[in-house]
């Protein structure tokens, strides 16, 4: 059982980020936010796939005019992702987004800062306040080339300066991040920032990678810190399509109990020498016979009578596969022998008995 750590609760248009709330995944437009319709056909199709939160990039001011009417067109939520111009700070607050993403650290003049956060009090926003490590620097000098054990304590520093210049602004409404492409710096900077700080904390790896490699780091990262009780909302960073980004984060959060879902889960014995039947090809069908099951239960599928129904005791239904035959379970108890032709339907019947 997982102890979500105490926040403060955030109001993000409709929804709410902190302690007590569902975490929420999110992901990014890939597309130009100028073409409006496409835009919003990509936010649609990540509400759909379970994104919560969707982030828009808004570097001109035509894109400002693009995410005002995407927002009219749009029930979710949608945090505008700003870089380095106050300008378009400002217009994305007073077009709608519920939130804005700020790395204070790309915004020159702390005036500036000041004014976005008096535009986010007026409009109800929350702003995402963010430090990466590819940006850090020593505060007042010029960049420097960093090494690398010294930059988790920089980015923590930095960190606490836009914290305390929130919080001298009397602005409570911010969610924190901080992002390297390290996996191990990654987990070590948001252990510190949630140990200091009780504010929502926003989880991801940046630039990630494609999806096969990007998965096991951005599940090493993020759950690590999830297996803490830190982190309120994950982006799982991908190149290409951001509906990939969900599914995985998706996973993330199942695998950790932290998401309330109906799909069935299937676990698979990994085979080995004592294996009796072909593993692989019954799970597979099992697999596809479960996609029409609309229920939270838990299906094993094992190759020997061995260690099998040890290892499935805890699943709703099980089979453990002997020579020409198998062995169904419910609960961790023999029901039935069954020859290995009738396994995956008298299988299919015993599921849907559940
Ligand atoms: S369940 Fe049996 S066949 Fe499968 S890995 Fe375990 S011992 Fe090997």
């Amino acid at each position: 059982m997982i102890n979500r750590r105490t926040t403060m609760i955030v109001n993000i248009g409709k929804i709410k980020l902190g302690w007590g709330q569902p975490i929420v995944i999110q992901s990014m437009t890939k597309v130009a936010t100028t073409d409006v319709d496409k835009c919003v056909k990509q936010v649609k199709e990540l509400t759909q796939a379970g994104c919560g939160l969707v982030r828009i990039a808004i570097p001109t001011k035509a894109d400002s005019e693009a995410f005002r009417q995407i927002v009219d067109k749009c029930d979710v939520p949608l945090v505008a992702d700003i870089h380095f111009s106050p300008a378009r700070a400002i217009e994305a607050i007073e077009g709608g987004a519920a939130k804005i993403r700020l790395n204070p650290g790309n915004i020159k003049d702390q005036d500036d800062i000041v004014r976005i956060i008096d535009a986010a009090k007026m409009h109800g926003t929350a702003i995402r306040v963010g430090v990466n490590e590819a940006s850090i620097r020593e505060l007042g000098k010029e960049k420097v080339d960093i090494p690398a054990e010294n930059r988790v304590h920089l980015m923590l520093k930095e960190m606490e300066y836009y914290v305390r210049l929130f919080e001298t602004n009397k602005f409570p409404n911010i969610v924190l991040s901080a992002k390297s492409a390290d996996t191990v710096r990654t987990i070590e900077v948001n252990r510190a920032i949630a140990e200091k700080f009780h504010y929502p904390m926003h989880l991801g790896l940046t630039h990630a990678g494609l999806p096969e490699d990007a998965k096991v780091s951005s599940a090493v990262a993020i759950g690590s810190l999830l297996a803490d009780g830190i982190g309120d909302t994950i982006r799982v960073s991908t190149a290409g399509d951001p509906v990939k980004e969900i599914e995985i984060g998706r996973e993330i959060l199942k695998s950790l109990g932290l998401i309330e879902t109906n799909e069935p889960e299937l676990i698979v014995c990994p085979t080995c020498g004592r294996c009796q039947v072909d593993v692989v090809k019954l799970a597979t069908k099992v697999k596809k016979f479960l996609k029409k099951i609309d229920k939270p239960i838990r299906v094993a599928v094992m190759g020997c009578i061995v260690n099998g129904p040890g290892e499935a005791a805890d699943a709703d239904v099980a089979i453990c596969a002997a020579k020409g035959k198998g062995y169904i379970y419910r609960h961790g108890k023999k029901l039935k022998s069954v020859p290995e032709k009738d396994l995956l339907k008298t299988l299919e019947k015993e599921i849907e008995k559940l």
